[in-house]
């Protein structure tokens, strides 16, 4: 183990892209604060955090009888941070404990990094036209600096619905589309059956949500939403989507006093990387990845 984590240090493949990721980084802050957005601090260890619509392994602390969970998103944060500030974002380290099997998408850590923005009493479109912005401005400022072999994309990206693109590539329709496609696009209207309770139903079992995928088979890039943000409808979610409100205690009294209307995204650091440099995998968009699976450093 020591030897691959040895020679990783080594490999200037991987020197490049983390170097790209600060440049990446630093574009990504300057875009947000001439917008107007705050940067918050990471929340690392709460009793509240996404409980996520796949299976992950649990990584919960037992501290003086107080339960914690490492963030695996910081999307009630995100809400919460919105009742002092109009528009936010922080660089938030997740711990996700995937599965083995998602190492094989090459898109997977256990632990990574989302630059998560959220936006009081935005629309999905609005967070949509932000982010082609911002992605533009990202690309045209690191492209010649490190002679990436890449397009600047056009905005607006094309767009599909979930329905659309499910009935024309069938249930494999992200790989597809992403491998046919040569800019970034944006899938919106997800089934609430495929999200979680916090992002807004607008007709009967779909979603104001979205999200953005890379061309040539890069897959996905982020997803966003509008939030659902009135208690009876947060409750009720909640049921629908098979939880128990007992578990979500907390959130709710918070919902119960009131949460800001906002719409927001989260965007993979890594993913965003291993795009802009075209590596094969997320695992070399970082010094010490924790691959799933295998011990790590
Ligand atoms: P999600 O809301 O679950 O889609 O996560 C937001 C974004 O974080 C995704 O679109 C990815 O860019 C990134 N992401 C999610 N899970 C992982 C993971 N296990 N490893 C690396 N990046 C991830
Ligand atoms: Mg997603």
């Amino acid at each position: 183990m020591i030897d691959k984590i040895y020679s990783k240090l080594q490999d200037e493949r991987v020197k490049r892209a983390v170097e790209v990721q600060s440049h990446v980084r630093y574009e990504l802050k300057r875009f947000l604060h001439e917008k107007g957005f705050v940067e918050i601090p990471p929340v690392i260890i709460s009793p509240l955090t996404d409980p996520l619509r796949h299976e992950t392994y649990e990584a919960t602390i037992n501290y003086y009888g107080h339960r914690y969970s490492l963030t695996k998103s910081m999307i009630f944060h995100k809400q919460l941070a919105l009742i002092p500030f109009e528009k936010i974002f922080a660089f938030s380290p997740n711990v996700r404990l995937e599965p083995v099997h998602a190492r094989s998408s090459k898109r997977h850590l256990a632990e990574f990094t989302q630059l998560d923005l959220e936006m009081r009493d935005a629309t999905r479109e609005d967070i949509m036209e932000l982010v082609e912005e911002m992605l533009v401005h990202v690309i045209k400022n690191v492209k010649s600096r490190f002679s990436l072999d890449i397009d600047v994309p056009s905005p607006p990206f094309p767009e599909i619905t979930f329905q659309q693109a499910y009935s024309k590539y069938g249930k494999d329709f992200e790989v597809e589309l992403s491998k046919e496609m040569d800019t970034p696009f944006w899938i919106v209207d997800m089934p609430i059956t495929h999200r979680e309770f916090y992002d807004r139903e607008y007709k009967e079992g779909i979603l104001r949500d979205m999200d953005l995928i890379y061309p040539y088979g890069f897959g996905e890039a982020a997803s966003g939403g509008e939030r659902e943000y009135r208690y009876e409808r947060i409750l009720d979610r909640i049921k629908r989507g098979g939880y128990k409100p007992e578990d979500f205690k907390l959130y709710l009294e918070f919902a119960k006093r009131g949460i800001p209307r906002s719409a927001g995204i989260g965007i993979g650091m890594e993913r965003l990387t291993r795009f802009l440099c075209k590596l094969k995998s997320v695992e070399d968009a970082t010094l010490f990845p924790k691959v799933i699976g295998e011990p790590g450093i």
